[in-house]
């Protein structure tokens, strides 16, 4: 055997398996045909949360009139720092690497007939074989990519200076978060989405600030919009059509937020009998095994949902597994949007629960109770915890400065089992915005406190 474990792909979710299992004492190899680090570190999750905090801090400054400074964003310095913070980031990786003594080999790696990986002329042999490969944007019929005006959400983010006018398709994370990013470089931004809702599949009052928030600042959302476009040749113009009216919409560049496929293709799956469902996601099981034992899948690739947060818990899952040590993927994966007002949430709302006939009520917080976000001066937003009459946490959803922070506090609980009671013992530091837990803990049982 050349190793003890090969994993293809040197993503977020590649990573971690592979450094889980030099951790416990594997020979690891790892193979990656492009950067380490993968889509998160180096074109998704780090550029576009240095661009979108860049920005928030100059839509802060200037709601501030007692800060005295004329901010505004220098694009291109920017981009200087987003890709210094990513080289940095990477570096780290690649030192991590090292440490563990895992191999890298660059290349396109493949299953061969034989079972075994191929990367060009070299085959390597293994025990275990973790698939990383994660997933691509895909040009669908009514939005063709050109590479020119109309783009993918990371080759948009990386145009060294961006045109005027946007249209973004698709009202999901990624399409409310760039929204957020464009608008607050000064460009005129439209969003169509097809369902009836902004955030699909969101808690509806989440969904419905957030779409308050972004029509505040200037965005222009049109819901239950079928669209196509009908020319990109010089603007992209989009047919729009709505429940009792038609439109065009027009923009300087279009950005599709929608249609992505895991980068299974040519793999060679078939060799190692590694079943995929009908998109094409490898089936895993909740040790990120699938249906071939000695092979693994974490990440895009393994299906819903597209997130690195659930990446990197799936690798190490898979390494501690490989490893020789039980492990499961934890009940709650947390989600969160970097949007102009930040939004966290875990576990299910109620409407949810109350389809699957659970008795559970919902307890409310607004931000503006609590003293630290008038301190903060970021006072819109709430915090909805879903409980039963048990006092368990069904779930929660948050949207308000600090969500994307304060969301990982109420996955702990949730992960932990810990009931409301258990969260009411808890004291809270004063005066953070995490506040807002506690408060929703003591509205629970009592009344309100602030
Ligand atoms: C704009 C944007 C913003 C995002 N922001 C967030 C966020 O804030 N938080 C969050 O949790 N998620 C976010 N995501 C999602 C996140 O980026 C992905 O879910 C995550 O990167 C998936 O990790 P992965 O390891 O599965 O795959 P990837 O990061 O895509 O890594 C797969 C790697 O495999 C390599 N590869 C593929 N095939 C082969 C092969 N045959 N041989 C060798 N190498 C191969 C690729 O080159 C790549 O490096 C965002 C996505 C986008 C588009």
């Amino acid at each position: 055997m050349d190793f003890d474990v090969v994993v293809i792909g040197g993503g977020v979710g590649g990573l971690a398996s592979a450094i889980r299992s030099a951790e416990l004492g594997k020979k690891v190899a790892i193979v990656e045909r492009d950067v380490i680090g993968g889509e998160c570190v180096n074109r998704a999750c780090i550029p576009s949360k240095t661009l979108i905090d860049a920005v928030k801090l100059v839509s802060r400054t200037r709601k501030s009139p007692w800060i005295k400074a004329n901010a505004s964003i220098d694009y291109e310095i920017l981009n200087q720092h987003k890709n210094k913070s990513i080289e940095a980031i990477r570096n780290n990786l690649l030192e991590n690497l090292r440490k563990h003594n895992i191999t890298v080999i660059a290349g396109e790696g493949k299953v061969n007939e034989h079972g075994e990986v191929q990367v060009g002329e070299k085959t390597i042999t293994f025990d275990n074989l973790v698939i990383a490969t994660g997933s691509s944007p895909i040009s669908l019929a009514d939005f063709p990519l050109n590479g020119r005006n109309v783009l993918d959400p990371w080759t948009a983010m990386n145009l060294p200076s961006l045109p005027n006018s946007i249209v973004i398709v698709g009202g999901g994370v990624a399409g409310v978060e760039l929204a957020t990013l464009f608008r607050a470089l000064g460009k005129e931004v439209t969003i169509l989405e097809l369902m009836p809702q902004l955030l699909p599949g969101f808690d509806k009052d989440i969904a419905s600030e957030t779409k308050k928030r972004l029509e505040e600042n200037g965005v222009k959302i049109y819901l239950q919009a079928k669209s196509k476009i009908v020319d990109s040749k010089d603007k992209v113009k989009f047919s729009v059509s709505l429940p009792s009216s038609s439109e065009t919409v027009e923009g300087d560049l279009a950005v599709i937020t929608i249609g992505r496929k895991a980068n299974n293709d040519n793999l060679g799956l078939n060799n190692l009998k590694v079943e995929t469902d009908q998109r094409g996601y490898i089936k895993v099981d909740g040790r990120t095994r699938t249906s071939n034992s000695r092979v693994y899948a974490v990440g895009d690739c393994a299906g819903m949902p597209l997130s690195a947060t659930k990446a990197w818990k799936q690798g190490i899952v898979a390494g501690d597994n490989i490893g020789g040590k039980d492990s499961v993927m934890p009940k709650y994966i947390p989600i969160s949007i970097f949007a102009d007002l930040e939004i966290g949430l875990v576990g299910k709302s109620l409407d949810d629960v109350k389809k699957e006939g659970v008795e559970a009520t919902e307890v409310k917080v607004e931000m503006r109770e609590i003293p630290r976000a008038w301190t903060v001066n970021e006072t819109e937003g709430f915090l909805k915890v879903v409980v039963d009459k048990e006092g368990k946490i069904l779930g929660a959803h948050m949207i308000g400065e600090g969500a994307t922070e304060i969301i990982n506090t109420m996955a702990l609980a949730m992960e932990g089992n810990l009931t409301m009671k258990e969260l009411y013992k808890v004291s809270f530091s004063h005066p953070t915005l995490t506040e807002v837990i506690s408060e929703v803990a003591q509205r629970f049982y009592h009344g309100e406190l602030y």
